[in-house]
């Protein structure tokens, strides 16, 4: 094309087309080095088949990856930039004016948290310091297990169920989209994410089932102990 037509051409399309073939847009774009998408503590195979391969790259490449990209583009900056994690979260918690930081740097936190709260081969009843907590706080692990797999399907909507540390024992408590326990800081010690990217290509609608292979075949009893404080 001559330069003559090329700009007829370009002209004639508009200011917002031209953007739009150059690949312009108005996102905005930074980074924080304190947020940053961690590595899985497995192959993305590594929870087969009760969670496949094709929905940990979705949700660890596509929907975690996500939420660390947008919270680096919403601190850059601002006094955000260089917190740790957790400081973006506690510092933004409840002031309406700061939800967009919030809620991606909270999913960040809960994603981080997620994928170390499964492994490969893991699951069933847990031994040890938390077997013992497990027992004397909600009477046996089988109560334990009714209470929490009831947590995970009355949760309304997205969210979260974790197992948190409470005074000297452990509580089961569901959050509602980004929200977190470490926002108010409790401790957490187990999480389950129950949106439904988290189930929805392997399980559809049933949301029971997964919180089943999670607590029967997945979680990691080892992280739940090393969290307890
Ligand atoms: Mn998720």
């Amino acid at each position: 094309m001559e330069r003559r037509q090329f700009l007829k051409a370009t002209v004639g399309m508009g200011a917002l087309a031209f953007l739009q073939m150059a690949g312009l847009g108005c996102e905005k774009t930074g980074s924080s080095p304190t947020v940053e998408l961690p590595d899985l503590p497995y192959p993305n195979d590594g929870l087969e088949p009760y969670i496949t391969a094709k929905t940990i790259s979705f949700h660890h490449g596509k929907h975690h990856q996500g939420y660390v990209t947008k919270t680096g583009a919403l601190v850059a900056g601002t006094p955000y930039q260089n917190m740790p994690l957790t400081d973006i979260i506690r510092g933004t918690h409840g002031d309406p004016d700061k939800a967009a930081i919030f809620n991606n740097a909270a999913q960040v936190f809960n994603h981080n948290f997620y994928w170390k709260s499964m492994k490969p081969n893991g699951g069933g009843r847990p031994s040890g310091e938390v077997g013992r907590l497990v027992d004397g706080s909600f009477g046996g692990y089988e109560a334990f297990r009714e209470q929490f797999l009831n947590a995970a399907q009355t949760q309304f909507g997205s969210g979260w169920v974790w197992l948190v540390t409470d005074a000297g024992g452990l509580r089961i408590v569901q959050t509602s989209n980004a929200d977190t326990p470490i926002a108010t800081g409790e401790v957490p010690v187990l999480t389950l994410d129950v949106w439904e990217h988290a189930y929805y290509l392997d399980y559809q609608n049933r949301r029971a089932d997964y919180a089943k292979a999670y607590l029967d075949c997945l979680v990691n009893w080892d992280f739940a102990e090393k969290n307890l404080t």
